[in-house]
């Protein structure tokens, strides 16, 4: 038998129980992993709550570390006894193990233990394809990020500040913004209630060309404000609620802007860009350009207390479930 997470219903985190299910077979072209470390991603919020759809009942979780201890016909990708990690569809990585598709598997280099990869793989190729894919930031510039103390903002800032970039973060306390400063953040906006005028402030009038803001709902006009003509806004996460439908002419108004709802799935799809993403990734981290913060760890028993925290903002870095 396996252990997982499961949801039956959607709601808030009382919904998720620790089930005993079937040990699955891997079937052509996929592996199974017995799982060392599970990352907690607030995509997987988004799925307990139903804003992104899954049949029920259902194994929440989209990243982890571990070792593959079977395969099925046809797999090249990894083999029995391999290190591996993977940030992928679909859910199911809140459990002990699991089946997926092999050629989702990225093999571990020797020095990236499974805490760490299962801390960084979703958040670090989200990272990866932001600043070197939708937007390819250059060295000089200064760009504006949302939630800059959360798992993926502390890489981002490490990650920018690494490529010659000036960080303003965005975070919502004072303690948070000492964290974010830790990480590379030149400058640090403590709210979005002045946005613009602190961008203003703080560019000397240029403002941005590229704003990162996973925060959705609260900020994405707020955002739109801080872009200098031409700029490019990414909105890549709902942490407030969707944006919803907005009025394009709002983009030709506030000087011509573009504007990206990307996500990590589309940038992976081919197996040649996850091994990419995940081989710079790998590179950043192993050069210490880049530290995983791994600020809080739960047993994957208790999700429910690791989802509380992650909802409630009481979360620095990244966040770890231990099976
Ligand atoms: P974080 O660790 O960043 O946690 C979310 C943070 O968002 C909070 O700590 C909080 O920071 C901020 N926030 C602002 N408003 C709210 C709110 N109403 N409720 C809760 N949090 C809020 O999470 P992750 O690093 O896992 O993910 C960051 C974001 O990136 C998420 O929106 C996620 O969906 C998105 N994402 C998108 C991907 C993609 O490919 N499109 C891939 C990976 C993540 P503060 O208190 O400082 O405001």
């Amino acid at each position: 038998m396996t252990k997982a997470i499961r949801i039956h219903t959607h709601g808030g985190p009382e919904v998720l129980r620790w089930e005993d299910v079937p040990t699955p077979e891997p079937g052509p072209g996929e592996a199974l992993v017995r799982h060392e470390a599970v990352g907690l991603n607030f995509i997987d919020v988004y799925f307990r709550t139903g804003l992104y759809k899954t049949a029920l009942p259902a194994t929440l979780g989209m990243e982890a570390s571990g070792i593959v201890t079977a395969v099925g016909a046809g797999v090249t990708a990894v083999k029995v006894g391999e290190r591996v990690a993977y940030a992928s569809a679909p859910i199911g990585a809140y459990s002990t193990e699991r089946v997926i598709a092999a050629d989702r598997l990225v093999p571990l280099p020797p020095g990236i233990g499974f805490n760490t990869a299962a801390a960084m793989m979703l958040q670090g190729m989200t990272a990866q394809y932001l600043l070197r894919r939708t937007f390819r930031v250059e060295p000089g510039q200064t760009i504006l990020l949302h939630a800059a103390a959360g798992g993926v903002g502390l890489i981002l800032c490490q990650w920018a500040r690494h490529l010659g970039v000036t960080v303003i973060g965005v975070v919502s306390t004072p303690e948070k913004a000492e964290v974010a400063r830790a990480h590379g953040a030149a400058h640090v906006i403590v709210g979005h209630a002045n946005l613009a005028a602190e961008v203003k402030r703080i560019t000397g009038g240029a403002m941005v060309p590229v704003v990162y803001d996973s925060v959705g709902k609260d900020t994405f006009l707020a955002s739109l404000d801080c872009l200098a003509p031409l700029g490019m806004m990414v909105s890549y996460g709902n942490a407030s609620g969707p944006v919803g439908a907005i009025d394009i002419g709002l983009l030709a108004a506030k000087g011509s802007l573009f504007l990206t709802r990307p996500n990590l799935a589309t940038y992976t799809a081919k197996r040649e860009d996850l091994l990419r993403s995940a081989g710079d990734l790998f590179e950043v981290v192993q050069s210490g350009a880049v530290r995983i913060a791994v600020n809080q760890t739960f047993p994957l028993s208790d999700a429910a207390a690791a989802h509380e925290a992650l909802e409630a903002r009481r979360t620095t870095g990244s966040t770890l479930l231990l099976p």
